[in-house]
């Protein structure tokens, strides 16, 4: 069983954020500290702790996760200047939360490569 995080908490509703999607799947909510104009977090309802373990899920559940990511940010209106998906994973990806999540980062022109 691994460790509670803030995501697992924002999930049962325990604590509460600035949703834009959800469905049986996933949940979109904007980060609490937005790196651009447009950063939204986007996580599958089944928990697992990283990009890492990504294959834990049912392939048919990843599918979708993914799909969602794509529409999301196709709803917050960033396929026509483009946006950067990240997923930070381990220590070295500087993962700050043991429970996967893609970064929707957008709104503004993207460097390459990140730090
Ligand atoms: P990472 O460094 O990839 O693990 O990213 C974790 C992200 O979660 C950071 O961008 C945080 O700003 C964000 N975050 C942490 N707590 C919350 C919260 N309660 N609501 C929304 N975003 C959060």
């Amino acid at each position: 069983m691994s460790e509670e995080t803030i995501f697992d908490k924002l999930i049962k509703k325990e604590i509460s954020a600035d949703i834009v999607y959800e469905d049986d799947i996933a949940i979109a909510f904007r980060d609490i500290n937005p790196q651009a104009p447009v950063h939204v977090l986007v996580i599958p309802k089944r928990k697992v702790t990283g990009f890492d373990k990504l294959g834990e899920l049912e392939e048919e559940e990843a599918g979708k996760y993914f799909q969602t990511i794509s529409k999301v940010a196709e709803s917050l209106g960033l396929n026509q200047d483009g946006y950067r998906i990240v997923f930070n994973s381990g220590r070295n990806g500087q993962q700050t939360v043991n429970y996967i999540h893609a970064h929707i980062i957008g709104g503004r022109q993207m460097k390459w490569p990140p730090g």
